[in-house]
């Protein structure tokens, strides 16, 4: 049966990628638990952005079955963070709930932060994952050309995820080789014809490197762009990466889901 949108549920799916804590969010949680369940999105990863926000995604999943956090602050945010906030993170990413290090990465779209600091930062998040053997998500917005610089420097392979990709079959095959997954959001169901070559990245991956996400409330996937996004809609993002790549929905869910369970070591319970 259809969903109150409109749309067909599918299950199990798991939206790697939402800002719970977000006010858009927080404003129904019991409300958006309740349709991303009926949607069939069986676990979701909770993504802090700041230390503050980091300790509300960690307590969000201590508190709700199926939620799991992941604490760090993102490149947008670095340039207001402090030593004792990064402290605060690195306490946080020892809990049980954490499942990742994240949101950190680099951003050239909105520069808030001086571009050497968000290089430092993510080198910092970097390390502390590959120190808590935790997977690391990564965001990138107009600068994946320096984002896979750094990452090669590393001289090792990253365990993790480029979150919300965006970019070019060159640069998804840099971040394979680096060891990353890369998860698809809303941008593949956007008519634009702009988008066609960010489907054709998604019709060659190999299956088991691809996740999905809402990266709510950002991102609303088509027909529903304008409005805050929210976990039941990866359900309409996962049955249009199945129709590009000419899959089963049902067969992709699964896929999806087993790939964010491995990367993530998410436990098959509990659920929503
Ligand atoms: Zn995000």
């Amino acid at each position: 049966m259809p969903t109150p949108e409109g749309f067909e549920p599918l299950s199990p799916v798991i939206d790697t990628h939402a800002h719970l804590d977000d006010g858009r969010l927080r404003a129904d949680f019991a409300g958006t638990i309740a349709r991303a369940k009926s949607a069939g999105v069986v676990q979701i990863v909770a993504i802090g952005t700041t230390a503050a926000d980091s300790a509300e995604v960690v307590a969000l999943a201590g508190s709700n079955p199926g939620l799991f956090a992941a604490v760090g602050i993102h490149p947008n945010e670095a340039v207001h963070a402090t030593d004792g906030d990064w402290d605060a993170v690195a306490e946080l990413a020892r809990g049980p709930a954490v499942v990742a290090i994240g949101e950190t990465g680099l951003d050239r779209h909105w520069d808030q932060t001086p571009f050497d600091l968000q290089q430092s930062w993510f080198a910092r998040h970097l390390d502390l994952a590959h120190r808590l053997d935790l997977p690391v998500v990564i965001h990138a917005r107009d600068c994946l050309g320096d984002l896979i610089d750094q990452l090669r420097a590393l001289g090792r392979p990253v365990i993790g995820v480029q979150h919300s990709f965006a970019g070019n079959w060159d640069e998804a095959s840099a971040l394979l080789d680096l060891g990353l997954h890369l998860s698809f959001a809303g941008m593949l169901t956007y008519t634009n014809r702009s988008l066609d070559p960010l489907r054709d990245v998604a019709a060659r991956l190999p299956l088991d490197r691809i996740l999905i996400e809402t990266d709510s409330p950002y991102l609303s996937p088509h027909p529903f762009r304008g409005r805050p996004n929210e976990p039941a809609r990866v359900a309409v993002t996962a049955r249009r990466l199945a129709e590009i790549r000419g899959m089963d929905p049902g067969q992709l869910a699964q896929a999806t889901t087993d790939n964010a369970r491995r990367l993530f070591r998410l436990p098959s319970w509990p659920t929503l």
